[in-house]
């Protein structure tokens, strides 16, 4: 491909940046040279299993210098979301880590409920936590997923997110959820606005083929899928989507600005 010529970037956490508490080699001099040459960024990131504060608390304790205005997750859009829409009433099905992003929300724990929001609960998506929110969505609630990834690298391997247990919820309802982070277009363009810039000058940086670089291409993004993290030739291949770009890790990217 000729030589891109983007003026910003999005750039995923989670599988581009670290993978557990291990900094993919090379991340943060990469980073370095995007701000050394000025280039505008966000760190766009699905994950819902902790709050804003303490994934850039972890990337600064993995030698990333970053700030927490720098970083763009789907909770402050979930707000934003149930009070466009007038809800008094929320359901929070996420993490306790997360919840401090979702202060703005008046949490119901019974009762009738106008929107239910669910993030990556790990190992607490147990047949009751779920059978609970699909009593609540019975009785007319609102699914507001934060996400609805199908899996992410934990350090010992490929581990389920959100979104099995989002589309659990979905079938046994009949209808969609609604996404709030990755590839949600809303999502992407939340990050431009941020950064003032357009589509069509910008690149998502990701390992998740799907969220990150679908929901890109969609957004009118260029999109560059990395090799590490979740990365798996299959899943691409299967998803039938095709990327801008595939570079084997972030360090890759500084030879394409
Ligand atoms: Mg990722």
């Amino acid at each position: 491909m000729a030589r891109p010529s983007w003026q910003a970037l999005l750039i995923d956490i989670d599988g581009v940046l670290h993978v557990g508490s291990e900094p993919i080699e090379g991340a943060r001099q990469a980073l370095d040279v995007l701000r050394a040459r000025s280039v505008p960024f966000r760190l766009v990131t699905n994950t819902t299993s902790r709050s804003r504060r303490l994934v850039v608390e972890r990337l600064v304790a993995m030698g990333l210098d970053i700030a927490e205005a720098e970083v763009l997750t789907p909770a402050a859009l979930a707000v934003r979301h149930c009070r466009d829409r007038g809800y008094a009433r929320v359901a929070l099905h996420v993490a306790p880590a997360l919840r401090e992003d979702l202060a703005g929300l008046n949490d119901v724990r019974s009762g009738d409920v106008e929107a239910v929001i669910v993030g990556d609960l790990g190992e607490e998506f147990t047949y009751e936590r779920l059978n609970t929110i699909f009593r609540q969505l019975h009785d007319g609630a609102e699914l507001v997923a934060l996400q609805r990834n199908r899996v992410w690298q934990r350090e010992d391997g490929l581990v389920l997110d959100a979104g099995p247990f989002v589309v659990a919820l979905e079938y046994a309802m009949g209808r969609e959820a609604t996404v709030i982070g990755k590839p949600s277009p809303a999502f992407f363009d939340a990050a431009l606005a941020e950064l003032g810039v357009e589509a069509a000058d910008t690149a998502m940086v990701g390992d998740d083929v799907e969220a990150d670089v679908g929901g890109a291409l969609d957004a009118g993004l260029d999109a560059v899928l990395v090799r590490t993290g979740k990365f798996r030739d299959e899943a691409v291949r299967a998803s039938g989507i095709r990327p801008t770009i595939v570079i084997d890790t972030i360090v890759d990217l500084v030879p394409l600005l």
